[in-house]
């Protein structure tokens, strides 16, 4: 076989090649393989085979066209060659790649969001305060929090008919009922303009102790042993909290004046750690400041000094007045704010 002419005809887009044989080109033999390539998307061509002499037969013009096509169809054979998944936020990717004709393509995967957990309250809104919940992704522990709006609903002391959610001792008294220092008197009372007894002080300040238990009872012998304020009256004896009105007596029933009441609240501060000392010429604004007895001086210019008592009339402190039920909380509350969270 010789080869006898190759041309291109670039014009028409065909390439001509011819060839002849002296002799007979036996059946099944392959005459020419021809490679195409082509360095993007696969094109379709033909081949056209023009046969002008066989044998002693000349002067032939048999023309057998053969389509030229991508080996499966027009279909590529694509496969993945790389391929970035998706996080939380952002977007990934695949490439994909013929094996074929080795075109490409890529192919976003959408960004997956976060698989946020359900929302956990860490502090519940309550009437006055708002409250905080979070969340948190479980693909990427990525975590949001959120305010919880004011919830006027969850109000302790809208159970009691005798308190006034628009007063003063609001949320003094929500927080005593709220964290149980403080109870109603009844059912459906708290007694916001009660004096509070000794006995009850103590009680509270036990419950804010946590309710130890005490080593042994106080010697005074106007506290009964089952009393419901007696376990409170021996752990405060025991800490140095109390120390009775006399050597053998308590007085529980008595009412608290606001300054026993700021000498228990101060000594129970320095029995859980806290550093209990103040300018006692603090006191010299008030015009009553030489009323106050020498014992509890100190522990009121502390309470001054820390903004615990403000709640008196006018410029004094009425040392031996009459303390009620809702300063107490008030009191109590601004306690744990300055010192106890
Ligand atoms: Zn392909
Ligand atoms: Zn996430
Ligand atoms: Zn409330």
């Amino acid at each position: 076989m010789v080869l006898s002419a190759l041309r291109a005809d670039t014009e028409n887009g065909k390439i001509v090649f011819a060839y002849a044989s002296a002799e007979a080109v036996k059946a099944g033999t392959m005459l020419a393989v021809l490679n195409f390539s082509y360095d993007a998307a696969y094109l379709d061509t033909s081949l056209t085979v023009r046969t002008l002499e066989r044998g002693t037969a000349l002067n032939l013009h048999e023309e057998t066209t053969y389509p030229v096509q991508h080996e499966s169809g027009d279909a590529h054979d694509y496969q993945i060659t790389k391929s970035v998944a998706p996080t939380c936020t952002e977007d990934g990717y695949d490439v994909y790649t013929c094996t074929k004709c080795g075109d490409s393509y890529q192919e976003t995967r959408k960004a997956l969001g976060h698989a946020w957990s359900e929302w956990s309250i860490d502090e519940p809104a309550t009437c006055t305060e708002t409250g905080k919940q979070s969340r948190s992704c479980s693909r990427c522990g990525e975590t949001e929090t959120q305010t919880i709006p004011v919830d006027p609903n969850a109000c302790p002391s809208k159970r009691f008919d005798d308190l006034d959610t628009t007063q003063w001792y609001h949320e003094g008294t929500d927080f005593v009922l709220r964290t149980g220092l403080m109870r109603g008197t009844g059912e459906k009372t708290f007694a916001p303009n009660d004096n509070l007894t000794r006995g009850q002080l103590v009680t509270v300040l036990y419950r804010m102790a946590g309710s130890p238990s005490a080593a042994s009872a106080a010697p005074f012998t106007d506290v009964e042993p089952n009393a419901y304020y007696a376990d409170a009256v021996a752990w405060a004896y025991a800490e140095g909290i109390v120390m009775g009105v006399s050597a053998t007596e308590f007085c529980p029933d008595q009412d608290i004046t606001p300054e026993q009441l700021v000498t228990l609240i101060a000594r129970y501060a320095a029995a859980q750690g806290i550093e209990v000392t103040a300018d006692r010429g603090k006191l010299a604004d008030y015009a009553d400041a030489d009323t106050v007895s020498v014992y509890a001086r100190e522990a009121l210019a502390w309470a001054v000094e820390n903004g615990l008592v403000n709640g008196m009339e006018g410029k004094t402190l009425q040392p031996g007045g009459t303390a009620t039920r809702a300063q107490i909380a008030a009191i109590l509350l601004r306690l744990c704010k300055a010192f106890l969270h």
